[in-house]
């Protein structure tokens, strides 16, 4: 993580976060609406890769951009607001 936050310049480090967010998308669709079968493990595992790059680059972004602390707010807050809709809905 240093060294790319050191190294890539920010522009790139956000077009790759659009990148992976495009490959996570594609991921996701196609666990919905392929059939399942000897693909299934396949496409965990690259549910698990997309998600894992996914997450990095949202870290990347974040760094790069100083605002670390107040997305990790938002995802506390985004945390209260899910469960108390859950709590509604189920
Ligand atoms: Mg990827």
């Amino acid at each position: 993580m240093e060294t790319v936050l050191k190294l890539e310049p920010k522009e790139f480090s956000i077009l790759k976060l659009a990148e992976e967010l495009a490959e996570l998308q594609e991921v996701l669709l196609k666990v919905l609406t392929k059939p399942k079968g000897a693909l299934e493990d396949l496409r965990l595992e690259r549910l698990i890769e997309e998600l894992g790059d996914v997450k990095f680059r949202t870290m990347v972004v974040s760094e790069k951009l100083g605002i670390t602390k107040k997305v990790n707010e938002r995802v506390l807050d985004k945390t209260i607001e899910t469960a108390e809709a859950c709590r509604k809905r189920y």
